[in-house]
C-alpha cells in the first residue's frame, strides 16, 4: 500500500526578505530528503520528506518527481491528486502554474502545463486516439461555494457522490480538448476568471475512460490575525481558514485511525474536504507539495506548513483502478465511508 508523496519546496528569498534580513535563512540543507530548520527562538528541528526542493531546484525536477508518476497512472485509470499547500507568497501558484501557464520559458513553466503535455504524450504513446480524449473542468471554492470558472453563472455547484465514479461536481462545465495548446488556452481562460481574494483553484483533467486527475492550488494557510484583514477580506480569510482547518481535521482523523475502532472522518465539514474525499480517503495517488519561504521572518508559518506535511505523511492510500473495487485494499486501507456517505446523493 502506498502512502501519500509529501515534498517540501523552499523558494528563493524575496527581495523584501533580503532587504530585511540579508541572506539569513532558517534551513540547513542536509540532503535532498532531509534538512534542519531553526525557528525564531533558535530551536532546531530536523524534517524528512520524500523529496526536498531547495531554492535552486528546477520546475522540471518538481514535475519529474512529484507529478509525472501520477500523470502516467492517471492515463492508466488510477486517480491522481496534486496539492500545493503553504502561506501566501510561499510559491504555491508559481509551482503549480509558473509565472503564467502560457509562459514558454522551460526554466519557469510550472506543473500544470507540464501535466497537460505529459497527459497527451502518455495518451499518444499508448496508441489511443487524441480526439476528445481529455475533458477539463475548473472550479474554485469561494466563501464555501463552488464556482465554475468556465461558466461564472454556475456559482454554486453541488457535490455528488456516485458509487462507481466517486465524488462528482454536478453540472460542472466540461471542456473536451484534443491538444495541449487547446487545453492550455481553455485553462488560461478559466484562470483569468478566478476571484481576486486569495482562494483555492481546482483543476480537473479527465482522460476519457481513465482516471481523474485533480490539481489543487490551496488558499494561503497563514493565521488570520497575521494578515491584518478587515471587513469582507476578514470574512474571506475566516472561511478559508475554516476549510483549511477542516482539511487538517480530516488528515488528523485519517492518521489517528490506526487504533482499531471505527473512526469518523469529517469529510463533510467543508467543500474542500468533500471534493478531496477520494484523494485523501484512499482511492487516489496523491502528492502534497509543502511550499515555504526560507526566511527567518516566516519561520513560524513555514514550521506550521512543514508540520502539516509531516502529519499527512502518515495517511495510507490504496489507489485502485477505476470501477475495480479492490476488496483487499479496502480492508487494509483507511476506514471506509459510513453507509450514509457511500450512497449516491447530493450534498
Ligand atoms: P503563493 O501562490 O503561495 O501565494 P506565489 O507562487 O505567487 O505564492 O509566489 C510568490 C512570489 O514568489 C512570486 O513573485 C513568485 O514568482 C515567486 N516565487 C515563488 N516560488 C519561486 C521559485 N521557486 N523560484 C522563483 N520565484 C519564485
Ligand atoms: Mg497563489
Amino acid at each position: 500500500m502506498a502512502s501519500m508523496t509529501i515534498c517540501a519546496r523552499f523558494r528563493p528569498l524575496s527581495s523584501k526578505e533580503r532587504r530585511d534580513h540579508g541572506d539569513a535563512v532558517c534551513i540547513q540543507h542536509v540532503d535532498f530528503e532531509t534538512f534542519s530548520f531553526k525557528d525564531e527562538k533558535d530551536e532546531e528541528f530536523t524534517f524528512s520528506f520524500d523529496k526536498v526542493f531547495y531554492e535552486k531546484s528546477e520546475q522540471a525536477q518538481v514535475y519529474e518527481f512529484l507529478a509525472s508518476p501520477i500523470v502516467r497512472d492517471a492515463v492508466d485509470a488510477i486517480n491522481g491528486t496534486i496539492v500545493t499547500y503553504g502561506q501566501t507568497g510561499a510559491g504555491k501558484t508559481y509551482s503549480m502554474e509558473g509565472p503564467s501557464i502560457l509562459v514558454r520559458d522551460e526554466q519557469k513553466r510550472g506543473l500544470l502545463p507540464r501535466v497537460v503535455e505529459g497527459l497527451f504524450d502518455c495518451i499518444k504513446s499508448s496508441g489511443r486516439t487524441m480526439k476528445h480524449s481529455i475533458k477539463l473542468s475548473m472550479v474554485e471554492i469561494y466563501m464555501e461555494r463552488v464556482r465554475d470558472l468556465f461558466d461564472l453563472a454556475k456559482d454554486n455547484i453541488q457535490i455528488k457522490e456516485s458509487k462507481s465514479q466517486g465524488i462528482l461536481l454536478n453540472g460542472v462545465t466540461e471542456i473536451s480538448v484534443s491538444s495541449p495548446a487547446e487545453a492550455l488556452e481553455s485553462l488560461s481562460n478559466g484562470i483569468a476568471n478566478r476571484a481576486v481574494g486569495e482562494t483555492r483553484i481546482l483543476c480537473f483533467l479527465f482522460p476519457s475512460k481513465a482516471g481523474k486527475l485533480i490539481l489543487v492550488d490551496l488558499a494561503g494557510s497563514e493565521k488570520v490575525e497575521k494578515t491584518g484583514a478587515e471587513g469582507k477580506v476578514l470574512e474571506e480569510a475566516k472561511t478559508i481558514n475554516k476549510s483549511l482547518s477542516a482539511l487538517g481535521n480530516v488528515i488528523n482523523a485519517l492518521t489517528c485511525g490506526s487504533s482499531g475502532k471505527a473512526n469518523h472522518i469529517p469529510f463533510r465539514d467543508s467543500k474542500l474536504t468533500r471534493i478531496l474525499q477520494d484523494s485523501l480517503g484512499g482511492n487516489s495517488r496523491t502528492a502534497l507539495l509543502c511550499c515555504c519561504s526560507p526566511s527567518p521572518s516566516n519561520a513560524l508559518e513555514s514550521l506550521s506548513t512543514l508540520r502539516f506535511g509531516m502529519r499527512a505523511k502518515h495517511i495510507k492510500m490504496s489507489p485502485r483502478l477505476k470501477g475495480n473495487e479492490d476488496k483487499s485494499a479496502k480492508k487494509n486501507g483507511p476506514p471506509s465511508p459510513t453507509k450514509d456517505e457511500s450512497c449516491e446523493r447530493i450534498l
